[in-house]
């Protein structure tokens, strides 16, 4: 089942698209919870001037309960899960920043997000080409990587010391995956243990990218590895959640940063074993790991954004006839 917001589904967002008004639970946004605050701060102002102690301290006290409610704004937890193309260009990456902005008035945000697109094909294309005794073409690719998301960051970090921050981290990944691959290439064979290190790195990178936008906007975020909160078994390339050790881990983690008001921006795509070694959760795997952790942290709803429109009956790159419900 493919999930899909519009081009033009995703402009109208800021502030939120109509659509999911339409789906959110519970109430209706504009008598939400600010409605409700208001509501009960108006209740306890109007005898405000009583002269009874008693009451007064009664109504001081509701009142300080009904302003701290009024500051904290939250209509619950929101995963919000961004696709390749929602954060491939420094456009979409903008445009993908400026919706979690915004939700993030409103709600605490779980954000979940993909490679920039066309890096996971890069990065198993590289291990490929190293099975096959190739080790020119993942230098090339290695570099290509350097350079997309290098120009990635220059386009949309602003502060040069969080730009220099991020493009280190990045830096180190693609070492990373260069040295991979010469390790395959001695090798002449990549296990599914090896490809899945491999195709990490894609969402490794792209969370500090993203991250660094929202930290620039004024949003406190942090980028978060899932191979810290995700546990699966270790069926490589395929794995499958154990989501009683993955909700520990992730409201340890996770729950303290949204009490901060602190944004987390995790690798979709990506988990670890309880050893702690790296795996993946299959090709276009980060909607999934969207809903594993929404089902961890207890969210109250999953917004995904990705590249078709609508929920298409499969996935329209393999079947052209794919139709939206
Ligand atoms: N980046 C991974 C892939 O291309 C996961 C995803 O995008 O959902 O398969
Ligand atoms: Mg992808």
């Amino acid at each position: 089942m493919f999930l899909q917001e519009s081009e033009t589904d995703r402009m109208s967002i800021s502030g939120l698209h109509p659509e999911y008004r339409k789906c959110r639970r519970g109430c209706c946004p504009t008598k939400g919870l600010k409605g409700r605050q208001r509501n009960k701060t108006q209740d306890v102002e109007d005898p405000f001037d009583s002269s009874n102690t008693l009451l007064y301290t009664v109504l001081l006290f509701f009142r300080r309960y009904a302003e701290v409610g009024v500051e904290k704004k939250r209509s619950g937890i929101l995963t919000m899960k961004f696709g390749g193309t929602s954060v491939g260009s420094p456009e979409s990456m903008l445009q993908s920043a400026e919706i979690i902005c915004n939700a993030q008035k409103e709600w605490q945000c779980v954000v979940v997000t993909s490679a920039l697109s066309g890096v996971t094909d890069l990065l198993l294309k590289g291990s490929s080409c190293a099975v096959s005794g190739d080790v020119e073409t993942p230098k090339k690719l290695a570099e290509e990587l350097r350079d997309r998301h290098k120009q990635a960051t220059e386009a949309v970090v602003q502060s040069e010391s969080l730009r220099t921050q991020v493009n280190n981290k990045i830096g180190i990944l693609i070492d990373n995956f260069e040295n991979l691959c010469g390790a395959i290439n001695v090798l002449g064979e990549a296990t599914p243990r090896a490809l899945d290190a491999v195709a990490s790195i894609g969402e490794r990178s792209s969370i500090h990218i993203l991250s660094a936008v929202l930290q620039e906007l004024g949003v406190p975020s942090e980028p978060v590895e899932a191979t810290q909160i995700v546990v699966t078994d270790s069926n490589f390339q395929a794995a499958r959640p154990d989501l009683k050790a993955t909700t520990v881990k992730t409201r340890s983690l996770l729950l303290p940063l949204l009490e901060a008001n602190c944004v987390p921006v995790v690798t979709g795509f990506v988990a670890a074993t309880p050893d702690g070694i790296t795996t993946t959760l299959g090709r276009g795997g980060s909607d999934y790991s969207a809903a594993i952790l929404a089902t961890a942290v207890g969210a109250d709803e999953v917004w995904i954004w990705t590249d078709v429109d609508g929920v298409m009956t499969t996935d329209p790159r393999i079947v052209p006839e794919a139709e939206t419900i």
